[in-house]
Protein backbone atom coordinates (compact mmCIF):
# COMPACT_ATOMS: atom_id res chain seq x y z
CA UNK A 1 0.00 0.00 0.00
CA UNK A 2 1.48 3.61 -1.00
CA UNK A 3 0.21 6.61 -2.24
CA UNK A 4 -0.64 6.23 -5.95
CA UNK A 5 1.94 8.20 -8.74
CA UNK A 6 -0.16 11.06 -10.25
CA UNK A 7 1.47 13.22 -13.24
CA UNK A 8 1.27 16.80 -13.25
CA UNK A 9 1.41 17.79 -16.95
CA UNK A 10 -0.79 20.31 -16.94
CA UNK A 11 0.57 22.18 -13.93
CA UNK A 12 3.94 21.74 -15.56
CA UNK A 13 2.42 22.71 -19.00
CA UNK A 14 0.63 25.57 -18.45
CA UNK A 15 2.12 27.65 -14.77
CA UNK A 16 0.23 31.20 -15.71
CA UNK A 17 -2.75 28.87 -15.23
CA UNK A 18 -2.74 27.23 -12.28
CA UNK A 19 -1.87 28.56 -8.51
CA UNK A 20 -0.22 26.13 -5.49
CA UNK A 21 -2.82 25.12 -3.18
CA UNK A 22 -3.49 22.73 -0.75
CA UNK A 23 -6.14 21.81 1.12
CA UNK A 24 -6.61 23.20 4.66
CA UNK A 25 -6.03 21.20 8.04
CA UNK A 26 -9.10 19.31 8.58
CA UNK A 27 -10.99 18.84 12.56
CA UNK A 28 -12.07 15.46 11.55
CA UNK A 29 -11.87 14.40 8.65
CA UNK A 30 -13.60 10.67 7.63
CA UNK A 31 -14.89 8.77 4.38
CA UNK A 32 -18.09 8.89 4.01
CA UNK A 33 -18.48 6.75 0.78
CA UNK A 34 -16.07 5.31 -1.32
CA UNK A 35 -16.48 4.60 -4.99
CA UNK A 36 -14.93 0.94 -5.15
CA UNK A 37 -15.06 -0.35 -8.61
CA UNK A 38 -14.13 3.42 -9.95
CA UNK A 39 -10.86 3.36 -7.33
CA UNK A 40 -9.92 -0.44 -9.06
CA UNK A 41 -10.38 1.39 -12.83
CA UNK A 42 -8.14 4.25 -11.50
CA UNK A 43 -5.52 1.72 -10.01
CA UNK A 44 -6.44 2.95 -6.42
CA UNK A 45 -5.94 0.68 -3.72
CA UNK A 46 -9.28 1.26 -1.84
CA UNK A 47 -7.74 -0.06 1.64
CA UNK A 48 -5.53 2.73 1.62
CA UNK A 49 -7.51 5.37 0.30
CA UNK A 50 -9.25 4.42 3.64
CA UNK A 51 -5.93 4.90 5.23
CA UNK A 52 -5.27 8.28 7.29
CA UNK A 53 -2.43 9.08 4.85
CA UNK A 54 -5.11 7.99 1.67
CA UNK A 55 -7.73 10.85 3.39
CA UNK A 56 -5.32 12.91 3.42
CA UNK A 57 -4.46 12.34 0.17
CA UNK A 58 -8.16 12.64 -1.04
CA UNK A 59 -8.12 15.92 0.98
CA UNK A 60 -4.70 17.70 -0.97
CA UNK A 61 -3.11 17.96 2.19
CA UNK A 62 -0.43 15.38 1.06
CA UNK A 63 3.10 16.54 -0.21
CA UNK A 64 2.53 16.49 -3.81
CA UNK A 65 1.87 19.44 -6.63
CA UNK A 66 -1.53 20.06 -6.44
CA UNK A 67 -3.05 23.21 -7.72
CA UNK A 68 -5.69 25.57 -8.14
CA UNK A 69 -7.02 26.13 -11.97
CA UNK A 70 -7.93 29.63 -13.37
CA UNK A 71 -10.64 29.96 -15.21
CA UNK A 72 -13.25 32.60 -16.30
CA UNK A 73 -16.54 32.04 -17.20
CA UNK A 74 -19.61 34.07 -18.73
CA UNK A 75 -22.51 33.52 -15.96
CA UNK A 76 -26.09 33.86 -16.83
CA UNK A 77 -24.71 35.87 -19.81
CA UNK A 78 -22.39 37.95 -17.50
CA UNK A 79 -18.52 37.47 -18.08
CA UNK A 80 -17.06 37.27 -14.87
CA UNK A 81 -12.89 37.13 -15.88
CA UNK A 82 -11.41 35.35 -12.91
CA UNK A 83 -13.31 32.88 -11.63
CA UNK A 84 -10.94 29.71 -11.38
CA UNK A 85 -10.90 26.92 -8.75
CA UNK A 86 -12.37 28.88 -5.31
CA UNK A 87 -12.58 25.56 -3.30
CA UNK A 88 -11.33 23.01 -5.25
CA UNK A 89 -7.96 21.47 -6.28
CA UNK A 90 -6.56 19.65 -9.17
CA UNK A 91 -4.72 16.49 -7.14
CA UNK A 92 -2.80 15.69 -10.95
CA UNK A 93 -3.59 13.35 -13.61
CA UNK A 94 -3.57 9.44 -13.65
CA UNK A 95 -3.78 6.96 -16.12
CA UNK A 96 -6.96 4.58 -16.14
CA UNK A 97 -7.10 0.83 -16.59
CA UNK A 98 -7.68 1.62 -19.72
CA UNK A 99 -4.93 4.00 -20.83
CA UNK A 100 -6.62 7.40 -20.57
CA UNK A 101 -5.89 10.28 -19.00
CA UNK A 102 -7.82 11.59 -16.05
CA UNK A 103 -7.79 14.24 -13.89
CA UNK A 104 -8.38 13.78 -10.10
CA UNK A 105 -9.50 16.68 -8.56
CA UNK A 106 -11.12 17.61 -5.05
CA UNK A 107 -13.76 20.03 -4.12
CA UNK A 108 -14.77 21.29 -0.77
CA UNK A 109 -11.20 21.68 0.35
CA UNK A 110 -10.74 24.91 1.28
CA UNK A 111 -9.83 28.37 0.33
CA UNK A 112 -7.51 29.18 -2.88
CA UNK A 113 -6.52 32.27 -4.62
CA UNK A 114 -9.64 32.28 -6.43
CA UNK A 115 -12.21 32.32 -3.51
CA UNK A 116 -13.32 35.38 -3.50
CA UNK A 117 -15.00 35.71 -0.42
CA UNK A 118 -16.38 32.59 0.01
CA UNK A 119 -14.95 29.57 2.60
CA UNK A 120 -14.11 27.72 -0.10
CA UNK A 121 -15.81 24.45 1.39
CA UNK A 122 -18.46 21.98 0.54
CA UNK A 123 -21.96 21.56 2.72
CA UNK A 124 -22.58 16.92 3.30
CA UNK A 125 -25.64 17.30 1.34
CA UNK A 126 -24.78 19.08 -1.84
CA UNK A 127 -21.65 16.73 -2.09
CA UNK A 128 -23.10 13.90 -1.33
CA UNK A 129 -26.02 14.71 -3.94
CA UNK A 130 -22.85 15.20 -7.04
CA UNK A 131 -21.76 12.26 -6.06
CA UNK A 132 -25.21 10.09 -6.45
CA UNK A 133 -26.17 12.40 -9.47
CA UNK A 134 -23.19 11.50 -11.32
CA UNK A 135 -22.55 7.91 -10.34
CA UNK A 136 -26.45 7.89 -11.78
CA UNK A 137 -25.95 9.81 -15.35
CA UNK A 138 -22.89 7.16 -15.42
CA UNK A 139 -25.27 4.26 -15.50
CA UNK A 140 -27.37 5.69 -17.45
CA UNK A 141 -24.60 6.09 -20.05
CA UNK A 142 -24.23 9.82 -20.33
CA UNK A 143 -20.80 11.45 -20.66
CA UNK A 144 -19.75 12.52 -16.87
CA UNK A 145 -17.24 13.59 -14.80
CA UNK A 146 -16.79 11.04 -12.18
CA UNK A 147 -17.00 10.64 -8.19
CA UNK A 148 -14.40 8.70 -6.32
CA UNK A 149 -15.15 9.52 -3.08
CA UNK A 150 -17.29 11.84 -0.44
CA UNK A 151 -15.37 12.84 2.77
CA UNK A 152 -16.50 14.74 6.05
CA UNK A 153 -14.12 17.24 7.12
CA UNK A 154 -15.58 17.86 10.99
CA UNK A 155 -16.24 21.20 10.31
CA UNK A 156 -19.54 22.64 11.25
CA UNK A 157 -19.75 25.39 8.35
CA UNK A 158 -22.36 28.14 7.82
CA UNK A 159 -24.93 28.37 5.13
CA UNK A 160 -28.79 28.94 5.20
CA UNK A 161 -28.36 27.60 8.77
CA UNK A 162 -24.94 25.59 10.14
CA UNK A 163 -24.57 22.32 8.18
CA UNK A 164 -21.25 19.52 8.40
CA UNK A 165 -18.51 20.06 6.00
CA UNK A 166 -17.36 17.95 3.20
CA UNK A 167 -15.26 17.47 -0.04
CA UNK A 168 -16.32 15.33 -3.36
CA UNK A 169 -13.22 13.92 -4.88
CA UNK A 170 -14.21 13.42 -8.70
CA UNK A 171 -12.12 12.57 -11.73
CA UNK A 172 -12.59 13.64 -15.38
CA UNK A 173 -11.48 13.27 -18.89
CA UNK A 174 -10.47 16.95 -18.33
CA UNK A 175 -11.53 19.97 -16.05
CA UNK A 176 -10.75 22.77 -18.98
CA UNK A 177 -14.01 24.50 -19.96
CA UNK A 178 -14.72 26.83 -22.18
CA UNK A 179 -13.90 29.08 -19.00
CA UNK A 180 -10.75 28.23 -19.29
CA UNK A 181 -10.02 29.45 -22.51
CA UNK A 182 -11.68 32.14 -22.00
CA UNK A 183 -9.15 33.07 -19.17
CA UNK A 184 -6.14 32.29 -21.22
CA UNK A 185 -7.75 34.72 -24.03
CA UNK A 186 -8.03 37.71 -20.95
CA UNK A 187 -4.84 37.31 -19.25
CA UNK A 188 -2.31 35.80 -22.41
CA UNK A 189 -0.82 36.45 -25.63
CA UNK A 190 -2.43 34.46 -28.69
CA UNK A 191 0.12 32.01 -27.45
CA UNK A 192 -1.18 31.24 -24.80
CA UNK A 193 -4.56 29.90 -26.02
CA UNK A 194 -2.94 28.39 -28.75
CA UNK A 195 -0.52 26.08 -26.59
CA UNK A 196 -3.79 25.61 -24.26
CA UNK A 197 -6.08 24.93 -27.60
CA UNK A 198 -2.71 22.56 -28.58
CA UNK A 199 -2.83 20.87 -25.19
CA UNK A 200 -6.84 19.97 -25.57
CA UNK A 201 -7.00 18.78 -28.73
CA UNK A 202 -4.08 16.37 -28.18
CA UNK A 203 -5.42 15.20 -24.96
CA UNK A 204 -9.40 14.44 -26.17
CA UNK A 205 -9.14 13.95 -29.98
CA UNK A 206 -5.17 13.33 -30.17
CA UNK A 207 -6.46 12.69 -34.29
CA UNK A 208 -7.65 15.90 -35.45
CA UNK A 209 -5.14 18.33 -36.22
CA UNK A 210 -6.03 22.03 -36.36
CA UNK A 211 -7.82 23.64 -34.08
CA UNK A 212 -10.75 24.88 -35.90
CA UNK A 213 -11.39 20.79 -35.99
CA UNK A 214 -10.81 20.79 -32.40
CA UNK A 215 -13.36 23.53 -31.97
CA UNK A 216 -15.75 21.30 -33.91
CA UNK A 217 -15.20 18.17 -32.13
CA UNK A 218 -16.33 20.32 -29.03
CA UNK A 219 -19.39 20.74 -30.33
CA UNK A 220 -20.10 17.33 -31.72
CA UNK A 221 -19.27 16.22 -28.27
CA UNK A 222 -21.33 19.23 -26.53
CA UNK A 223 -24.50 17.71 -28.38
CA UNK A 224 -24.30 14.40 -28.36
CA UNK A 225 -24.42 14.62 -24.27
CA UNK A 226 -27.39 17.39 -24.05
CA UNK A 227 -29.13 15.08 -26.88
CA UNK A 228 -28.40 12.63 -23.82
CA UNK A 229 -30.06 15.00 -21.14
CA UNK A 230 -32.72 16.13 -23.46
CA UNK A 231 -34.11 12.32 -23.39
CA UNK A 232 -33.41 11.70 -19.91
CA UNK A 233 -35.09 14.63 -18.80
CA UNK A 234 -32.07 16.07 -17.19
CA UNK A 235 -32.10 19.86 -16.01
CA UNK A 236 -28.55 20.79 -15.58
CA UNK A 237 -29.31 24.21 -14.11
CA UNK A 238 -26.21 26.42 -14.17
CA UNK A 239 -24.92 26.09 -18.08
CA UNK A 240 -22.23 28.72 -17.66
CA UNK A 241 -19.57 28.88 -19.59
CA UNK A 242 -17.32 27.53 -16.85
CA UNK A 243 -19.17 24.84 -16.29
CA UNK A 244 -18.89 23.81 -20.10
CA UNK A 245 -16.15 21.04 -20.41
CA UNK A 246 -14.33 20.90 -23.67
CA UNK A 247 -14.75 17.08 -23.27
CA UNK A 248 -18.18 16.66 -23.88
CA UNK A 249 -18.39 15.68 -20.10
CA UNK A 250 -21.12 16.98 -18.05
CA UNK A 251 -19.72 18.90 -14.95
CA UNK A 252 -20.39 20.64 -11.51
CA UNK A 253 -24.00 19.06 -10.40
CA UNK A 254 -24.94 22.09 -8.47
CA UNK A 255 -28.74 22.76 -8.72
CA UNK A 256 -29.43 19.80 -11.46
CA UNK A 257 -32.57 17.89 -11.19
CA UNK A 258 -34.79 15.54 -13.60
CA UNK A 259 -37.92 16.66 -14.79
CA UNK A 260 -41.18 14.50 -13.45
CA UNK A 261 -43.90 15.91 -15.49
CA UNK A 262 -42.37 16.55 -18.99
CA UNK A 263 -43.17 20.43 -18.76
CA UNK A 264 -39.76 21.86 -20.94
CA UNK A 265 -40.18 25.11 -19.49
CA UNK A 266 -39.02 23.36 -16.07
CA UNK A 267 -36.11 24.89 -14.01
CA UNK A 268 -35.42 24.67 -10.71
CA UNK A 269 -32.65 26.94 -9.61
CA UNK A 270 -33.28 29.45 -7.30
CA UNK A 271 -30.75 31.60 -8.64
CA UNK A 272 -32.32 31.36 -12.46
CA UNK A 273 -34.98 33.81 -11.92
CA UNK A 274 -35.85 33.81 -15.26
CA UNK A 275 -35.35 30.37 -16.44
CA UNK A 276 -32.22 31.03 -18.63
CA UNK A 277 -31.34 27.34 -18.03
CA UNK A 278 -34.53 25.55 -18.41
CA UNK A 279 -34.91 22.12 -19.79
CA UNK A 280 -36.02 23.50 -23.41
CA UNK A 281 -33.43 26.41 -23.53
CA UNK A 282 -30.03 23.72 -23.04
CA UNK A 283 -29.75 23.20 -27.03
CA UNK A 284 -29.65 27.26 -27.89
CA UNK A 285 -27.64 27.96 -24.77
CA UNK A 286 -25.02 25.16 -25.62
CA UNK A 287 -25.11 27.22 -29.36
CA UNK A 288 -24.26 30.76 -26.97
CA UNK A 289 -22.09 28.81 -25.13
CA UNK A 290 -19.61 27.58 -27.75
CA UNK A 291 -20.00 30.71 -29.55
CA UNK A 292 -18.17 32.41 -26.59
CA UNK A 293 -15.49 29.62 -27.33
CA UNK A 294 -14.81 30.82 -31.07
CA UNK A 295 -14.54 33.95 -29.68
CA UNK A 296 -11.53 33.24 -27.30
CA UNK A 297 -10.43 30.71 -29.94
CA UNK A 298 -10.42 33.84 -32.47
CA UNK A 299 -6.66 34.09 -33.27
CA UNK A 300 -6.12 30.26 -33.69
CA UNK A 301 -9.07 29.99 -37.04
CA UNK A 302 -6.81 32.18 -39.47
CA UNK A 303 -3.94 34.59 -39.03
CA UNK A 304 -5.92 36.57 -41.40
CA UNK A 305 -8.58 38.62 -39.29
CA UNK A 306 -11.31 38.68 -41.14
CA UNK A 307 -10.72 34.91 -42.13
CA UNK A 308 -10.55 34.02 -38.89
CA UNK A 309 -13.90 35.56 -38.28
CA UNK A 310 -15.45 34.26 -41.61
CA UNK A 311 -14.16 30.63 -40.13
CA UNK A 312 -15.52 31.00 -36.85
CA UNK A 313 -18.88 32.32 -38.26
CA UNK A 314 -18.79 29.00 -40.74
CA UNK A 315 -18.62 26.55 -37.71
CA UNK A 316 -20.79 28.05 -36.06
CA UNK A 317 -23.50 28.50 -39.03
CA UNK A 318 -23.09 24.35 -38.64
CA UNK A 319 -24.61 24.24 -35.13
CA UNK A 320 -28.47 24.40 -35.70
CA UNK A 321 -27.68 21.69 -37.81
CA UNK A 322 -25.03 19.10 -35.56
CA UNK A 323 -28.07 19.46 -32.87
CA UNK A 324 -30.46 18.32 -35.08
CA UNK A 325 -28.55 15.27 -36.20
CA UNK A 326 -27.82 14.54 -32.33
CA UNK A 327 -30.97 14.77 -31.28
CA UNK A 328 -32.67 13.00 -34.18
CA UNK A 329 -30.44 10.08 -33.58
CA UNK A 330 -31.31 10.26 -29.77
CA UNK A 331 -34.92 9.82 -31.08
CA UNK A 332 -34.12 7.60 -33.37
CA UNK A 333 -32.58 5.12 -30.39
CA UNK A 334 -35.32 6.20 -27.88
CA UNK A 335 -37.85 4.79 -30.42
CA UNK A 336 -36.38 2.50 -32.06
CA UNK A 337 -36.93 3.64 -35.88
CA UNK A 338 -35.92 6.35 -38.12
CA UNK A 339 -39.59 7.71 -39.00
CA UNK A 340 -38.96 11.54 -38.40
CA UNK A 341 -42.76 11.95 -38.51
CA UNK A 342 -43.55 9.05 -35.27
CA UNK A 343 -40.51 11.09 -33.33
CA UNK A 344 -42.19 14.63 -34.27
CA UNK A 345 -45.76 13.55 -33.16
CA UNK A 346 -43.56 11.50 -29.41
CA UNK A 347 -42.54 14.92 -28.42
CA UNK A 348 -45.56 17.11 -29.00
CA UNK A 349 -47.68 14.35 -27.28
CA UNK A 350 -45.44 14.71 -24.37
CA UNK A 351 -45.52 17.86 -24.40
CA UNK A 352 -49.38 17.97 -24.46
CA UNK A 353 -49.67 15.78 -21.97
CA UNK A 354 -47.38 16.34 -19.91
CA UNK A 355 -47.09 13.13 -17.86
CA UNK A 356 -44.04 11.49 -16.53
CA UNK A 357 -41.21 11.01 -18.76
CA UNK A 358 -39.09 8.21 -17.12
CA UNK A 359 -42.52 6.16 -16.33
CA UNK A 360 -43.67 6.87 -20.29
CA UNK A 361 -40.87 6.24 -22.24
CA UNK A 362 -40.12 3.11 -19.76
CA UNK A 363 -43.25 1.78 -21.02
CA UNK A 364 -42.31 2.21 -24.92
CA UNK A 365 -40.39 -1.37 -23.73
CA UNK A 366 -42.60 -2.94 -21.00
CA UNK A 367 -46.40 -2.10 -22.05
CA UNK A 368 -47.77 -0.32 -24.97
CA UNK A 369 -50.73 -0.89 -23.57
CA UNK A 370 -50.47 1.19 -20.95
CA UNK A 371 -48.28 3.67 -23.02
CA UNK A 372 -51.91 4.22 -24.91
CA UNK A 373 -53.55 5.89 -21.65
CA UNK A 374 -51.11 8.29 -21.92
CA UNK A 375 -50.73 9.27 -25.44
CA UNK A 376 -53.46 7.81 -27.21
CA UNK A 377 -53.88 4.17 -29.11
CA UNK A 378 -53.15 5.92 -32.15
CA UNK A 379 -49.69 7.07 -32.36
CA UNK A 380 -48.92 3.38 -30.56
CA UNK A 381 -50.19 1.87 -33.44
CA UNK A 382 -48.65 4.08 -35.69
CA UNK A 383 -45.62 3.30 -33.63
CA UNK A 384 -45.68 -0.67 -33.67
CA UNK A 385 -46.78 -0.56 -37.28
CA UNK A 386 -42.94 0.26 -38.02
CA UNK A 387 -41.89 -2.34 -36.28
CA UNK A 388 -39.68 -0.90 -34.21
CA UNK A 389 -36.69 -2.67 -32.70
CA UNK A 390 -38.42 -3.07 -29.04
CA UNK A 391 -35.37 -5.09 -27.62
CA UNK A 392 -32.78 -2.82 -28.65
CA UNK A 393 -34.25 -0.08 -26.13
CA UNK A 394 -34.43 -2.02 -23.03
CA UNK A 395 -31.13 -0.49 -22.28
CA UNK A 396 -31.92 2.51 -23.01
CA UNK A 397 -35.25 3.65 -20.89
CA UNK A 398 -34.16 3.79 -16.96
CA UNK A 399 -36.91 2.29 -14.36
CA UNK A 400 -35.08 4.83 -12.40
CA UNK A 401 -33.27 8.02 -12.05
CA UNK A 402 -32.50 10.25 -9.09
CA UNK A 403 -36.27 11.31 -8.34
CA UNK A 404 -35.82 14.86 -6.62
CA UNK A 405 -38.29 14.21 -3.69
CA UNK A 406 -36.41 11.08 -2.56
CA UNK A 407 -33.09 12.54 -3.06
CA UNK A 408 -33.94 15.55 -0.95
CA UNK A 409 -35.34 13.36 1.68
CA UNK A 410 -32.09 10.94 1.69
CA UNK A 411 -30.03 14.29 2.19
CA UNK A 412 -32.29 14.83 4.73
CA UNK A 413 -31.29 11.89 6.44
CA UNK A 414 -28.02 11.73 5.81
CA UNK A 415 -27.38 15.22 7.04
CA UNK A 416 -28.55 13.91 10.07
CA UNK A 417 -26.26 10.96 10.33
CA UNK A 418 -28.74 8.47 9.32
CA UNK A 419 -26.49 7.36 5.48
CA UNK A 420 -29.14 3.93 4.81
CA UNK A 421 -32.02 5.85 3.05
CA UNK A 422 -29.08 7.73 0.82
CA UNK A 423 -27.06 4.38 0.18
CA UNK A 424 -30.19 2.62 -0.52
CA UNK A 425 -31.38 4.95 -3.37
CA UNK A 426 -27.28 5.11 -4.33
CA UNK A 427 -27.59 1.67 -5.16
CA UNK A 428 -30.72 1.86 -7.26
CA UNK A 429 -29.62 5.14 -9.22
CA UNK A 430 -26.34 3.00 -10.64
CA UNK A 431 -28.60 0.08 -11.52
CA UNK A 432 -30.88 1.87 -13.21
CA UNK A 433 -32.53 -0.67 -16.05
CA UNK A 434 -33.31 -3.40 -13.14
CA UNK A 435 -36.37 -2.98 -11.36
CA UNK A 436 -35.96 -1.93 -7.74
CA UNK A 437 -39.84 -1.13 -6.70
CA UNK A 438 -42.55 0.98 -7.35
CA UNK A 439 -41.39 3.05 -4.12
CA UNK A 440 -38.14 3.97 -6.40
CA UNK A 441 -39.84 4.33 -9.46
CA UNK A 442 -43.23 6.58 -8.38
CA UNK A 443 -42.50 10.65 -9.23
CA UNK A 444 -43.02 13.06 -6.94
CA UNK A 445 -46.00 13.85 -5.37
CA UNK A 446 -48.36 16.06 -7.12
CA UNK A 447 -47.24 19.77 -6.32
CA UNK A 448 -43.79 18.75 -5.24
CA UNK A 449 -41.51 19.57 -8.24
CA UNK A 450 -43.13 23.12 -8.39
CA UNK A 451 -42.02 24.54 -5.24
CA UNK A 452 -39.21 22.01 -4.93
CA UNK A 453 -35.91 24.76 -5.44
CA UNK A 454 -31.92 23.72 -5.91
CA UNK A 455 -29.19 25.50 -5.07
CA UNK A 456 -25.92 26.03 -6.41
CA UNK A 457 -22.05 26.63 -4.87
CA UNK A 458 -23.45 25.28 -1.70
P1 LIG B 1 -20.11 26.71 -9.27
O1 LIG B 1 -21.41 27.40 -9.14
O2 LIG B 1 -19.90 25.61 -8.25
O3 LIG B 1 -19.79 26.25 -10.66
O4 LIG B 1 -19.02 27.80 -8.87
C1 LIG B 1 -18.84 29.03 -9.51
C2 LIG B 1 -17.62 29.73 -8.95
O5 LIG B 1 -17.82 30.01 -7.56
C3 LIG B 1 -16.34 28.91 -9.03
O6 LIG B 1 -15.29 29.81 -9.28
C4 LIG B 1 -16.24 28.32 -7.66
O7 LIG B 1 -14.92 27.97 -7.31
C5 LIG B 1 -16.78 29.43 -6.78
N1 LIG B 1 -17.31 28.93 -5.50
C6 LIG B 1 -18.46 28.23 -5.32
N2 LIG B 1 -18.62 27.95 -4.01
C7 LIG B 1 -17.57 28.48 -3.34
C8 LIG B 1 -17.16 28.52 -1.97
N3 LIG B 1 -17.87 27.95 -1.00
N4 LIG B 1 -16.01 29.18 -1.69
C9 LIG B 1 -15.27 29.73 -2.64
N5 LIG B 1 -15.58 29.74 -3.94
C10 LIG B 1 -16.72 29.11 -4.30
MG1 LIG C 1 -18.43 25.33 -11.66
Amino acid sequence: MSAPHLDHRFADAFPELVHAARGEEQPDPHLVVLNESLARELDLDPDWLRSPEGVNFLLGRNEGRTVAMGYAGHQFGQLSPRLGDGRALLLGELTDAEGRVRDLHTKGTGPTVFSRGGDGRGALGPMLREYLISEAMHALGVPTTRALAVLSTGRKIQRAGVVPGAALVRTAASHLRIGTVQYARLIGSPDLVERLSTYARERHHPSLRTHEEFFRAVMHAQAETIAKWMRLGFVHGVMNTDNTTLSGETIDYGPCAFLDRFDPATFFSSIDAHGRYAFRNQPPILGWNLARLAEAMLPLFDADENAAVDKAQAAMDDFPDVWEKAQQRELTRALGTSDAGIAERWLKLLEERAPDLTTTNRLLVDSPTALADIVGREWVEDWQALSPDTAALDRLHPRHIPRNHLLQAALTEAESGNLEPYLALLSVVTDPYSDHGQEFREPAPEGFDETFRTFCGT
